[in-house]
């Protein structure tokens, strides 16, 4: 164990190690390559993260993740709007941009059901999916969420919710291996995932 370190090592030191994938040595390494490098550009990282966090919000129509009033895609006449694209995460989305072929949009539902963490329907983005299905003419949404316990159960969840309205829902092809992360796929893998989508 080594000797403490000074107050304001020590906090960068824990505020790094609180970030996902970041043990504990590889703090203490950012940490000292933050205090080795030139002010400027210190100054230009923390400054960065300032003004993401301060500028980036979710698009209040698909929940992705947006520098503007309204997010590109769901500003883009070009893409379909009759089809939407049920992901986790915003992460999600832009896997699924790497893959160019599709063309309609997206909902974020920031999450997953699962009733084993207390998280139920009403504690993710699914009521603005629900009042866009009511407003827009979707016909087909596509349920992309991990092939995980919560992720199944999200869509069928969803499924359930939208086909009396006449609404198709589709699920993505196991391409994806079972407990991976869809933004974790290549882009074949997603590809064959979402050409292969069967009705639910
Ligand atoms: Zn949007």
């Amino acid at each position: 164990m080594m000797k403490n370190y000074a107050q304001p090592l020590e906090n960068l030191i824990k505020e790094l190690s609180k970030l996902p994938g970041i043990g504990g040595k590889s703090a203490q390494r950012l940490a000292f390559h933050i205090l080795s490098l030139d002010e400027d550009r210190v100054i230009a990282l923390a400054d960065s993260i300032r003004d993401a966090k301060e500028k980036m919000k979710y698009c209040p129509c698909c929940g992705n993740l947006t520098d503007k009033d309204i997010c590109d895609i769901c500003a883009d006449e070009t893409r379909d709007k009759r089809v939407i694209c049920v992901v986790e995460s915003p992460r999600d989305v832009y896997a699924m941009e790497r893959i160019r072929e599709y063309k309609g949009t997206y909902h974020v539902l920031h999450g997953a059901i699962s009733p084993m963490e207390g998280i139920g329907p009403d504690d993710i983005n699914l009521k603005s999916l629900i009042v866009r299905l009511q407003q827009g003419d979707a016909e087909e949404v596509i349920l992309a969420t991990n092939p995980t316990i919560e992720g199944e159960a999200t869509a069928m969840y969803i499924a359930r919710l939208i086909k009396p309205a006449g609404i198709r829902a589709s699920r993505i092809a196991h391409g994806i291996p079972v407990g991976g992360d869809l933004e974790y796929a290549d882009e074949v893998t997603l590809l064959k995932a979402m050409e292969g989508r069967r009705d639910l």
